[in-house]
């Protein structure tokens, strides 16, 4: 199995690159955002009670979050791998991340982070709040996703370092130098 986790800030690029590093790579995309999104869409009873937390860009609570996530592993059994896009956000999802990859005898191969700076993510999320209509892309709320992103999530690279896993790549290029430097790191594996 090839599990990799695609991190970075809001804005950095992880859905469009990891839509494109599952075909090439026969990967399933697993995206917690989109997965709660489709809950909400729905109106599932997880749906209602996340609803809140997303509109207002703050993180779901850990239990319900790798809850979700393992749901949504185990409906993959002949998975050759998975990438992780906006999971895990905090350093106890990824401590359960492995400990649940590890009882399938199971790990993450690889974290690729996605570095792009506060102002580019910024002009980013504007444009694409403008065709998505997502409503936690208004600038308000992404200020609160940034700091959210900075106040937890940012400890999950050092985590994910010690085990000697992390790998940088410049994302303020285009989306395919990205790609290709992407590659580039997930052929090692
Ligand atoms: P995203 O599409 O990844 O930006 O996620 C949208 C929203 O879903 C976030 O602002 C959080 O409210 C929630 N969310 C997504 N992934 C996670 C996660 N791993 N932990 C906690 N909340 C999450």
């Amino acid at each position: 199995m090839l599990n990799l986790v695609l991190f970075g800030p809001p804005g950095a690029g992880k859905g469009t690159q990891s839509e494109k590093l599952i075909e090439k790579y026969q990967l399933i995309h697993v995206s917690t955002g989109d997965l709660f999104r489709a809950h909400v869409k729905n109106q599932t009873e997880l749906g209602k009670k996340v609803s809140q937390l997303m509109a207002d860009g703050e993180l779901v609570p850990d239990a319900i979050t790798i809850a979700m996530l393992e749901e949504e592993v185990d409906k993959n059994p002949e998975a050759k791998g998975f990438v992780f896009d906006g999971f895990p956000r905090t350093v106890p999802q990824a401590a359960e991340l492995d400990l649940f990859l590890e009882r399938k005898g199971s790990k993450i191969a690889g974290v690729i982070a996605l570095d792009v700076d506060q102002l580019e993510l910024t002009k980013r999320i504007a444009e694409r709040h403008k065709v998505s209509g997502r409503p936690d892309d208004d600038a308000e709320k992404l200020k609160k996703r940034i700091s959210e992103y900075f106040d937890k999530t940012i400890h999950v690279l050092p985590y994910y370092e010690v085990q000697g896993k992390l790998n940088k790549v410049n994302g303020m290029n285009e989306i395919s130098t990205v790609y290709n430097h992407l590659c580039a790191v997930i052929d090692k594996y």
